[in-house]
Parts: structure tokens; sequence; C-alpha cells
């Protein structure tokens, strides 16, 4: 594995590549959610690159930038471990320059949801995500079916630009308990890691009832509601089809239940695919 910090120094060893290339991008403090990714592009590629970059203008203001856990040397650690041919692992100079072109997320989807919770926040995942595919050119990237609107948004921009990659979107791994993993669950402490629970305890209620014949949206949001009295504030419970529009009626095959909740110091999400 070489690890660069530079675009020469990646573009330099990029050269010497043929055939298809898998790309996964992250922002570090790898979990079996990343490594499930790594291995996935690794079964399905010829090469194989992943970025660590914790980006800056992803994160708003009041939120946890210089806090975000890190954890670079067992990162490389796990990379290697794991077959990752090219580990780039830039700065933040080397990402960006003052007075950018910035690509913004669209209007209607990009701002509902956590685009309306984290208003800013889908541009900069975006603006990096641009970045990051062109500099790799990825025939394959991959991205977790966690970050639902984020994949939903990066399956858009890809159509929207006409760029050259396939996105693919790889399933939520959880852990013995049913919680998502995520970099931000270490902040979890105590009896929180219980209340945390209740998240996938809310999609679980909510698959039960639709597994029954429920298809009421506004019937089932109000027991998951139930469920998630466990956590400390719910930010929202939603029900949408795969691009993210409103349904009042679930549709089999075309839908997505969420939520985010905050417990403790973490704000956590959490989704299904129905
Ligand atoms: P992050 O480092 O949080 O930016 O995540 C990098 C990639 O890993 C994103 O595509 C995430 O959706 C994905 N990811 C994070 N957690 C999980 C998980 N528990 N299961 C599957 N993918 C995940």
């Amino acid at each position: 594995m070489v690890i660069v910090k530079t675009i020469e120094a990646l573009q330099e060893v990029q050269k010497k590549l043929s055939g298809a290339i898998g790309f996964v991008p992250t922002m570090g403090a790898l979990h079996h959610g990343h490594l499930s990714l790594i291995q996935q592009a690794r079964k399905e590629n010829d090469h194989l690159i992943v970025s660590i970059f914790v980006n800056p203008t992803q994160f708003l203001e009041d939120e946890d930038l210089d806090a975000y856990p890190r954890k670079d040397a067992a990162d490389i650690k796990i990379c290697e471990l794991a077959g990752v041919d090219i580990l780039f692992m830039p700065t933040i100079d080397v990402m960006y320059e003052e007075d950018e072109l910035c690509i913004g997320a669209p209007a209607i989807r990009g701002y509902v949801l956590e685009g309306e919770k984290r208003p800013g926040h889908f541009d900069g995942m975006l603006q990096i995500v641009m970045k990051l595919l062109n500099l790799s050119s990825a025939t394959n990237a991959y991205f977790g079916k966690k970050d639902a609107q984020q994949l939903a948004l990066i399956t858009q921009m890809v159509k929207n630009y006409f760029m050259d990659v396939n996105i693919i979107a790889c399933d939520i791994v959880r852990d013995e308990n049913g919680l998502a993993l995520s970099s931000r669950n270490v902040y979890l402490e105590g009896e929180e890691k219980q209340r945390a629970l209740s998240l996938a305890r809310s999609l679980k209620r909510a698959t039960k009832l639709i597994m029954a014949g429920e298809k009421n949206v506004e019937l089932i949001k109000k027991e998951m509601l139930l469920v998630l009295k466990d956590t400390d504030e719910v930010e929202y419970v939603a029900i949408v089809d795969r691009e993210f529009n409103a349904l009042e009626r679930v549709e089999i095959g075309n839908t997505i239940i969420l939520v985010a909740a905050w417990v403790g110091k973490p704000r956590l999400i959490d989704n299904i695919w129905i």
C-alpha cells in the first residue's frame, strides 16, 4: 500500500493503473461499516483507492469538526490489512483554496431532513465528493446506505453532471445489538448505549407494521415515536421514496424510513430500505 498526501503524488501512482478502479471515500476513524465498503470494493475492482479526509466544509459552525475522532495510525493498519492499494490522506490546503467555485445541493431534496437540520452540510459534502471522484478516476465508488440522503444526492450529482463513475450503494453494518455503526458512536457513554438502540428498534417496529399490512405513513411514524421516547430528542422521523419525495403510503420496493435523534452527546441517524 502506498500512502499519498498530495495531488501530484496521487496522479503519479495513478498513471500506472489499468483496469477497474474502486474508490471508498471516508473521514477516517474506520469501523466495520467502512470496512465492508472497502472489502466489497476490493472484490469488485483491479485497484483500490481509499481516502481519509475530515472535510471541513461539510461541518456547520457549531458542529464537532475539531473533536471529530481521528485515528490515523489504526486506520492505516486497517487499510493495509484490507488490501488497499492507495491510501489518499490529504491536508485541507491540498484540497481547498480561497474563494472556491462551489456546487450546491438541489433546492428541494437537498434541503429536507438532514439538509434542513444541517443547512449547508450537503453543499460541502457534494463539493468534496466531486473533487475526490474526479481525482480518483474511479470506475466504481462505494457509499453506505447509512447516509441515505447523501447517497441519493451523490447519485443525482453524478447524473446531473454526466460524471463517468458507478455509484455503488452498500448495506448498513450494525453491531450485535442492532446499533448502526458510526464513528460518532464513541461519544456514547454508559446507559446511552442502551438508549441509542431505540433508533434501530423504531425501524424494526415500522418494518413489523408494514409486514402486517400497514401502509399509512402517519400511523407508522406515530408508532415509531413511541419507541423513540428513550432518546433525548427526536429531530425527525420520515418516510420517503428512494428519491426523497414525501410519501403518504408506503410503497414496497421504493421506500426509505429514516430517523435522526440525539442520545447524550452524539446526534445519531439510521434508516431502513423497504
Ligand atoms: P464517513 O467516514 O462517516 O464519512 O463514512 C464513509 C462512508 O462509510 C460513507 O459512505 C458512509 O455512508 C459509510 N458508512 C458509515 N457507517 C456505515 C455503516 N454502519 N454501514 C455501512 N456504511 C457505513
